[in-house]
């Protein structure tokens, strides 16, 4: 099988395993954590997220897809280290998250591509660690005009590298269409595309007309949070889509990071079960017990997102 790029270098896809295909394993907003780094307390954040990541691993967990950008505060040694000392594949991501930087408000669309080619085939800073994925946002409000110059690069990069574009999307909008709409109008394999946060909707015809033109849907963001569908809503639209035929689409996954340590702090804000879990301890359970296959779940939990980072129908 063909290798797929992880924080510690190519693996191959058979050994992926279970696949989890939106995480994060350290989110810095506003990157406050290259910024202000004596805010946080980096020994203890780093052992929480080892013992986290150990845990998914423990239960089953075989990779995780890091879709964190440069404005999220992308720490690809920090990532490096985690995935080493828990054993758990850890991949990396290219692209831009909702907050563009000023510096690509103006650039060239093939720059912006140049960009992200760059941290796929050579790799990101000087680490050598190459992207996976290529990462893309567009939240409520829509698709802004430097959020389209990112879709764009993301649509040229993947057309020259065959490495897949993963979005955020504001699902209650439809922001999906647009993204859809962007990557046909750039010409991109539309099979080389996820469509990310598509559970916190549960519009069936809005996700299958997504589906019919080609992408995968990243039903994540379990267990759900205040003001948006509950876990067992997520279920009932995985199980809807499903039934209608389209498995062979979907892939899971909870958008989870466990919070950085604020200085001074003595211990995580949440020291429970790492949430990195929950789609495997609650959801899938859940599911099975309303008649999906354990076949369909299998292909939802190892083939999907396999296929997705390879480009490989294996
Ligand atoms: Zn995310």
């Amino acid at each position: 099988m063909p290798a797929v790029e992880t924080v510690l270098g190519p693996v191959d896809a058979s050994k992926l395993g279970v696949t989890l295909s939106h995480e994060h394993v350290l989110v810095g907003m506003g990157e406050d954590n290259k910024h202000y780094p004596w805010l946080f307390d980096w020994d203890l954040t780093k052992a929480n997220t080892i013992r986290e990541l150990a845990e998914a691993k423990a239960g089953g967990i075989g990779t995780v897809i890091d879709l964190s950008t440069p404005d999220l505060g992308r720490d690809v040694s920090f990532m490096r280290e985690v995935s080493r000392a828990s054993g758990l594949n850890v991949i990396a991501a290219t692209g831009i998250w909702r907050d563009v930087p000023r510096s690509f408000w103006a650039r060239d669309l093939d720059e912006i591509a140049s960009i992200f080619v760059r941290e796929i085939q050579v790799g990101i800073e000087d680490t050598g660690i190459k992207a996976g994925a290529i990462k893309v946002a567009n939240d409520i409000g829509g698709v802004t005009p430097e959020g389209e110059r990112i879709l764009r690069g993301a649509a040229r990069a993947l057309k020259q590298t065959n490495c897949p574009i993963s979005t955020h999307h504001w699902a209650p909008e439809q922001v999906g269409s647009r993204q859809v709409q962007i990557f046909q109008e750039e010409g991109a394999p539309m099979e080389r595309i996820c469509i990310g946060h598509s559970a916190d909707t549960d519009d069936i015809a809005y996700l299958e007309t997504m589906l019919k033109t080609g992408v995968y849907l990243s039903m994540d963001r379990y267990p759900g949070a205040a003001g948006r569908p509950s876990w067992e809503t997520r279920n009932a639209t995985v199980k809807a889509l499903i039934d209608r035929g389209w498995v062979d689409r979907l892939m899971l996954g909870h958008d989870y990071a466990p919070a950085p340590i604020r200085a001074g702090a003595s211990a995580p804000a949440s020291p429970g079960p790492t949430r990195y879990l929950f789609v495997s301890t609650v959801a899938v359970p859940a599911l099975r017990a309303s008649g999906v296959s354990e076949k369909d779940i299998q292909t939802m939990l190892v083939d999907v997102p396999r296929r997705f980072l390879t480009g490989s129908a294996d």
